[in-house]
């Protein structure tokens, strides 16, 4: 693709039209007139239908598996019931790699998967399913919870299951846990066992990287986060140790602010959006094997398509917008460093409580963050309103107002 029709290519994506076009060039496969010439318009709104390729998702190999999978994933953490053509159109795209959770959307998810695999038996072996044990307390707990995710999703078996869903301590990771995974392994019932992080994540990540009984991990990875060098650290070691990365919150918490303005202006001028640009940053590593990025509407999905078919890395100029973006926006985002706040609110867990008001403000997801707000348990609910958070609040790296964000939390979650 030349230059010029690859800018137009993806600003064209970043607008409203390319989704369909290049959906419908998927769907028509290769009886489509794909061997027609690209235009060469200078203007994005010119660019011709027989300009885009239909190309297939690049694939990166998960760590030591083996195994291949496309480079974007598809989070499902919408009711998959209600919003089947999201599926389908994920199938359609190459995006076949499916993320979901047991509690997603009260297993509406995971439902919605089955319902698709029902109508669609043969689409199963194209698919690469990941789910995850949401709230197992211990390795009978993850039993059930596999037994019911297969059971919702129509399925024998699961290709990638994260046994823990939110690892906070590498201790989690026990020889109960190890057992367990060999196991569910030999019976096949999945193929590949690891979990998910979003709190003392570099911590977690180092801790897996020493155990050789963990093939994937799904962390935090965006570009805020990725300028914290622990966990800069931490991923080349899951890396070096052959275990698969699968980045999540790959967009970051949005930020309104000012700063928002000028680092549209910056990636819109180069033909593409504010989130194809960071989700070319997380691509860009080639330690990542996907990036898993949540979306309920099919434009995103082929806003997202449009960016990883996209070979072009961001210059290193692209990357240093994408960092003063981080630094002077820092203060409205949560890093999920646990270990810094948790240890100083006597028992309230903040940073649990800042990802729920994430789901809430940020994703506009409110039942799951109610949810999970309501699964604390009331005695520490109870204490939230009476903690002094000074403590926590001066140690924050991202500076944020502690105290006033947990009342925010029992204002609106509560
Ligand atoms: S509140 Fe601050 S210290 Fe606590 S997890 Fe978030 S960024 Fe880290």
């Amino acid at each position: 693709m030349s230059e010029v029709s690859r800018r137009g290519f993806l600003k064209f994506a970043g607008a409203a039209g390319i989704g369909s076009v290049i959906g419908s060039k998927v769907l028509a496969g290769s009886t489509s007139s794909t061997s027609s010439p690209q235009t060469d318009s200078n203007e994005p709104n010119g660019l011709k239908e027989q300009s885009i390729q239909p190309l297939e998702l690049p694939k990166r190999k998960l760590g030591k598996t083996g195994v291949e999978i496309p480079c974007l994933a598809l989070g499902v953490a919408f009711n998959a019931v209600d919003n089947q053509i999201i599926l389908r159109k994920a199938i359609d795209l190459g995006v076949t790699s499916w993320d979901t959770s047991s509690m997603y959307e009260n297993g509406n998810s995971e439902l919605g998967i089955g319902k698709f695999i029902e109508k669609k038996p043969d689409v199963r072996k194209k698919l690469f399913l990941m789910t995850k044990a949401s709230f197992a307390k211990n390795v009978e707990d993850v039993e059930k919870h596999l037994q019911a995710s297969m059971g919702r999703m129509k399925t024998d078996y699961i290709d990638l299951y994260f046994g823990v869903h939110g690892l906070s301590s590498p201790a989690q990771l026990n020889d109960e846990m190890k057992k367990w995974a060999e196991k569910a392994k030999e019976r096949k019932a999945i193929k590949y066992f690891g979990f998910s992080t979003h709190a003392n994540v570099a911590g977690c990540l180092m801790g897996a990287s020493k155990l050789d009984w963990i093939d994937a991990v799904m962390p935090i990875y965006n570009f805020r986060v990725m300028q914290n060098q622990k966990l800069v650290d931490a991923v080349q070691a899951c890396y070096d140790a052959g275990i698969g990365i699968i980045a999540m919150k790959t967009q970051a918490q949005k930020v309104e602010s000012d700063n928002d303005k000028k680092l549209m202006e910056h990636f819109s001028a180069k033909g593409f959006t504010e989130g194809q640009a960071k989700l070319k940053f997380v691509l860009d590593d080639k330690r990542v094997t996907a990036a898993c990025v949540g979306r309920e509407n099919t434009e995103h999905l082929r806003q997202n398509v449009a960016a990883a078919l996209d070979k072009k890395k961001l210059t290193q100029l692209d990357k240093e917008v994408l960092e003063n973006y981080a630094a002077e926006t820092c203060s409205g985002y949560c890093a999920g460093c646990a270990n810094i706040c948790d240890s100083v609110a006597a028992g309230v867990p903040v940073s649990d409580i800042m990802r729920y008001l994430m789901y809430y403000n940020s994703f506009g997801d409110t039942q799951t963050a109610r949810q999970l707000f309501a699964d604390i348990p009331q005695q520490t609910r109870d204490k939230i309103l009476t903690v002094d958070y000074s403590a926590a609040e001066s140690r924050c790296p991202q500076r944020l107002p502690v105290a006033r964000l947990m009342s925010q939390a029992i204002r609106t979650l509560a």
